[in-house]
C-alpha cells in the first residue's frame, strides 16, 4: 500500500526554496524582523525582474550545499527541522529507561538500528537474501502473482499499486484504489524520450541496477539488469502520462471485481488478491483501466526469468538505502547524483532523521511540537486563516463572471473548509509495533506490515477525519479534496513564512500566501470538481465551467513560455493546478492583508511601505537555487513550477503588484491588462 501522502489527491506546496544563514539574534538586528533592506539589489529594477531585485544578492552569495540538490527558504527550514528532530532522537537514543512499546522506544530503536553501521557493513546483502531467495524459488506464473502481492504489501513498487482511500464519489466510505506503478526511472516518458540527457539517465540507471545485482551475488548481473529494464520498458509503454493522471474524472473508474478480473483475463488475480488480503473486496476504483489490460499482456508475454529479474531489482532498489556502503554508493550515484546533481551524500544522521520522520513521523512529532510550537503561534495562525477565508468569501461574492447558481455552491464549499494547524488532535497509535535496535531491515518490514494492516483496517469503518498525511516537523502544507481540508504542519510556521515578531505585511506575504495557495487548490482546475463534502461531482453550470477552463488555458499558455533551462519550457498542463493555487494564493493573501488594515495606512518600516513588504516577503519565501539536473527533473515530472516562475508567473497577472511598484508598459514584469489572468 502506498502511503496516501503520495496520492495525486494531495497537493503539497513543495520543497524548494531561502536564506544562507541562521536568523540573527534580535539584539544585533539593524532592521525590523522579516525583511532586511540590505538584501535588496539596487542594481535591478523591481519593475523589470522582481525575483532578482529581492533574491539576486542571495543567489550570488549562496552556494548550494554539497549534500543538496537545491537550497532556499524551504530547504533551510527543513534543515532546521532536521536538527531539532535530531536533538530529540539523540536524547532518546541515550536512554535505556523508556517504556517498552512506547513511541519513544520505537523512535530510539529505529534510529539505533540505522546508525549501527558496523553491523550493516558486516551483513552486506544478507538482510535481503531471504526476499531474493523467495523470488528465485518461484516456479510458475501463479506463484509469481502471489509473490507480487506479498512484495506489494511491503510497500515495494510492483506493476500495480493498491491503496485505501476515501471513495471520491462516495467520500463517507473507504475504497480500494488500483493504480499503475513499478518503474525504476522517475516517469514512463524516461524510457522513450530521445536526446543525450535521457540516454545518460537510462545508462546510469542500467549501471545502477547492474551494480546492485552484482553486489547481491548475481552471476550474470548485466544480463539480469537487461531483462528487468526491458520489462519496465514494456510496462512503461502501457502507462498513462502525468498529465492524464491529473484528471480526477478520467482516473475514477469503479469496477466490480469481475470487471477488474475481466480487464486482464489471463492474469492470475486470485493469488495476488489473496496475498494482499483483498480477496473479499467486491469493488475497486481503477485509475488507468487501459493499463490493467496492458499490464496483463506484459505479464503473459514476459518469461518467468524476466519477471524474476524485475522483482530482484525492485527489492534491491527498495533496500539499497539500508544495506552496506557499496549498495548505498550505487544508489546515490543514480538517484541523487545523476537525477538531481547532488555532489555528496547527506551525513548519516540526516538520513537517519529522514527515515524516522518518514516511518514514525508522529511518534517523534509529539515531542517536536512540545519543544518547538508555542500555543501563541497556533492562535495567530487561526486568526490568519479566518481572515483568508473571509477574503475568499469576498472574492467569490464579487466575482463577476460566476452565475449565482455556481456561486452558492462555491460559498458552501468555502464554509465547509476544515483547517488543521500545527499537529493532529489525535496522535497515531503505534500499539503492537515492535522494533529492535539491531535489525534495520527487519524493523522496516515490521513497520511496513503494521502500516499495511492499519490501511486495511480502514475498510468498512468510519472516515478518520483526524488523520494527518504529514508530520508536524514537515516544512510543507497540503489541501486534501476528500476532506476539503487545508493542513499546515508546525514546522512551516516559522520565519520567513511566519514570524510572531514581524509585522502583518510580512506574515500575509509569507504564510498568508501559503494558506491562500492551499485554499486556492479547493478551486483549482481539479479541486473545483469536488464539493464541500469531498464528493467528486460537477457543481458548475456549463457556462461557468467553460469560462473557468478558458482562463485556465490562458494561464497554461503563459507558463509554456517560461524556460527554466534554455532547451526546456514549463509544461502548462502538468503544472496547471499549482499555478492556479499560486495565483489564487497571492490574491487571497493580499485581500486579507488589505482587509486587516481596516482602511488605515500601515507604518513605513525600514523605508518600505506595508504593500512593498508584503510582496518582498512573498518573493523571499520562494528564494531558492537548484542544480540544473534537479531543475530538469522538476520540470519534467513535478506539478510545481520552479520557484522563480511561481513568483513571476503569479505577479505578472496581479494588478496590485503593478500598482505597488509602478510597473509600466515596456518594463520586464509588464503584461497587458487584457492578457492578465484572474480567477476570483
Ligand atoms: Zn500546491
Amino acid at each position: 500500500m502506498r502511503p496516501v501522502l503520495l496520492l495525486p489527491l494531495l497537493l503539497p506546496v513543495l520543497s524548494c526554496g531561502s536564506i544562507d544563514r541562521a536568523p540573527e539574534p534580535s539584539s544585533h538586528r539593524t532592521h525590523a524582523p522579516g525583511i532586511d533592506p540590505a538584501d535588496l539589489d539596487p542594481s535591478v529594477r523591481p519593475q523589470d525582474d522582481f525575483w532578482r531585485y529581492v533574491n539576486g544578492r542571495w543567489i550570488e552569495r549562496t552556494k548550494i550545499p554539497a549534500d543538496k540538490a537545491s537550497w532556499g527558504s524551504f530547504a533551510e527550514l527543513g534543515e532546521k527541522s532536521n536538527r531539532d528532530v535530531r536533538e530529540i532522537i539523540e536524547d532518546l537514543a541515550r536512554r535505556d529507561d523508556l517504556a517498552a512499546g512506547s513511541p519513544e522506544e520505537l523512535v530510539r530503536d529505529l534510529y539505533r538500528s540505522f546508525m549501527d553501521t558496523e553491523r550493516l557493513e558486516k551483513l552486506g546483502a544478507a538482510p535481503v537474501r531471504p526476499a531474493l531467495d523467495e523470488v528465485s524459488a518461484v516456479s510458475s506464473k501463479e506463484e509469481l502473482a502471489g509473490l507480487l502481492g506479498r512484495i506489494t504489501r511491503r510497500n515495494i513498487d510492483t506493476p500495480i499499486a493498491f491503496f485505501v482511500g476515501q471513495d471520491s464519489k462516495n467520500p463517507t466510505a473507504y475504497a480500494v484504489f488500483v493504480s499503475q506503478n513499478g518503474l525504476g526511472l522517475p516517469d514512463r516518458d524516461y524510457y522513450f524520450r530521445e536526446g543525450e540527457e535521457a540516454q545518460t539517465v537510462r545508462d546510469a540507471y542500467r549501471t545502477y541496477i547492474t551494480r546492485l545485482l552484482e553486489l547481491a551475488g548475481d552471476p550474470t548481473p548485466a544480463e539480469t539488469a537487461d531483462r528487468a529494464f526491458r520489462l519496465e520498458e514494456a510496462l512503461a509503454a502501457e502507462q498513462w502520462t502525468r498529465v492524464e493522471n491529473r484528471d480526477s474524472e478520467k482516473t475514477y473508474n469503479k469496477l466490480t471485481k469481475d470487471a477488474l478480473l475481466a480487464s486482464a483475463e489471463s492474469f492470475p488475480w486470485e493469488p495476488l488478491l489473496e496475498a494482499l488480503s483483498l480477496g473479499e473486496i467486491s469493488e475497486f476504483i481503477v485509475h488507468q483501466p487501459s493499463y490493467i489490460g496492458g499490464m496483463g499482456r506484459v505479464f503473459a508475454e514476459a518469461s518467468l526469468d524476466d519477471w524474476k529479474a524485475y522483482l530482484a531489482v525492485r527489492i534491491l532498489d527498495h533496500a539499497s538505502p539500508y544495506l552496506s556502503t557499496p549498495f548505498y554508493d550505487a544508489r546515490f550515484a543514480f538517484h541523487n547524483r545523476t537525477l538531481y546533481g547532488q555532489e555528496e551524500p547527506a551525513a548519516r544522521w540526516k538520513r537517519g532523521v529522514s527515515l524516522v520522520n518518514r516511518q514514525l513521523g508522529q511518534a517523534v512529532g509529539r515531542e517536536y511540537v512540545r519543544r518547538h510550537f508555542p500555543p501563541a503561534a497556533k492562535a495567530r495562525m487561526e486568526e490568519l486563516v479566518s481572515n483568508l477565508r473571509a477574503a475568499l468569501g469576498d472574492s467569490l461574492r464579487s466575482c463577476e463572471w460566476m452565475t449565482e447558481e455556481t456561486r452558492a455552491q462555491a460559498l458552501d464549499k468555502l464554509a465547509k473548509f476544515t483547517p488543521k494547524i500545527g499537529y493532529p488532535d489525535r496522535w497515531r497509535d503505534y500499539t503492537g509495533l515492535e522494533l529492535r535496535g539491531d535489525d534495520l531491515i527487519g524493523n522496516l518490514e515490521r513497520i511496513e506490515a503494521f502500516d499495511y494492516a492499519y490501511q486495511l483496517g480502514k475498510l468498512g469503518g468510519p472516515i478518520r477525519r483526524y488523520e494527518w498525511y504529514m508530520s508536524p516537523q514537515t516544512v510543507n502544507a497540503y489541501y486534501n479534496p476528500r476532506l476539503n481540508e487545508i493542513v499546515f504542519p508546525a514546522a512551516i510556521l516559522q520565519p520567513p513564512f511566519f514570524d510572531l515578531q514581524a509585522d502583518d505585511a510580512v506574515n500575509y506575504g509569507g504564510i498568508g500566501a501559503v494558506i491562500g495557495h492551499e485554499m486556492g487548490h479547493g478551486f483549482d482546475d481539479q479541486g473545483r470538481k469536488s464539493d464541500g463534502d469531498g464528493m467528486l461531482r460537477n457543481w458548475w453550470t456549463d457556462e461557468d465551467a467553460a469560462e473557468y477552463d478558458a482562463r485556465a488555458k490562458r494561464l497554461a499558455a503563459q507558463y509554456e513560455r517560461f524556460f527554466p533551462l534554455p532547451d526546456l519550457h514549463i509544461n502548462g498542463a502538468l503544472t496547471m493546478g499549482e499555478n492556479i493555487g499560486d495565483l489564487n494564493g497571492v490574491t487571497l493573501a493580499w485581500r486579507a492583508y488589505q482587509r486587516s488594515l481596516r482602511g488605515k495606512t500601515p507604518p513605513t518600516i525600514d523605508g518600505l511601505s506595508g504593500d512593498e513588504r508584503f510582496f518582498i516577503n512573498f518573493a523571499q519565501i520562494w528564494r531558492s537555487k537548484s542544480r540544473d539536473a534537479m531543475l530538469r527533473q522538476q520540470v519534467q515530472t513535478n506539478p510545481h513550477s520552479p520557484a522563480e516562475f511561481r513568483l513571476t508567473g503569479s505577479l505578472m497577472n496581479f494588478t496590485p503588484f503593478y500598482e505597488t511598484f509602478h510597473v509600466q508598459r515596456g518594463d520586464g514584469m509588464w503584461r497587458d491588462p487584457e492578457d492578465r489572468v484572474e480567477f476570483f
